[in-house]
């Protein structure tokens, strides 16, 4: 089952300086960045911007349908 996110109302803020210091960065599977904001899915990280983008991304999209593409490998890498 996948969480439903209602991120609607949202604004795509990215604030520069966040005080708060988190030395764990993870790469996201999306953007390839070093990013420590962002959430953690089963065997991958989606940084905030990336997660955002999806969120916001209609399924019309071309984009879209990379996202799902970039997601798939990950789950599949389960039973690599
Ligand atoms: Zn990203």
């Amino acid at each position: 089952m996948e969480e439903a996110q209602s991120r609607a109302g949202t604004p795509p803020a990215e604030s520069a300086e966040t005080p708060e210091t988190q030395p764990a960065a993870a790469t996201c599977m999306i953007c390839g960045q070093q990013k420590t904001d962002g959430i953690h899915i089963l065997y991958g990280f989606i940084c905030d911007s990336c997660e955002l983008e999806i969120v916001r991304t209609d399924v019309m999209d071309d984009k879209y349908a990379f996202f799902v593409n970039r997601m798939k490998q990950i789950f599949y890498k389960k039973d690599a």
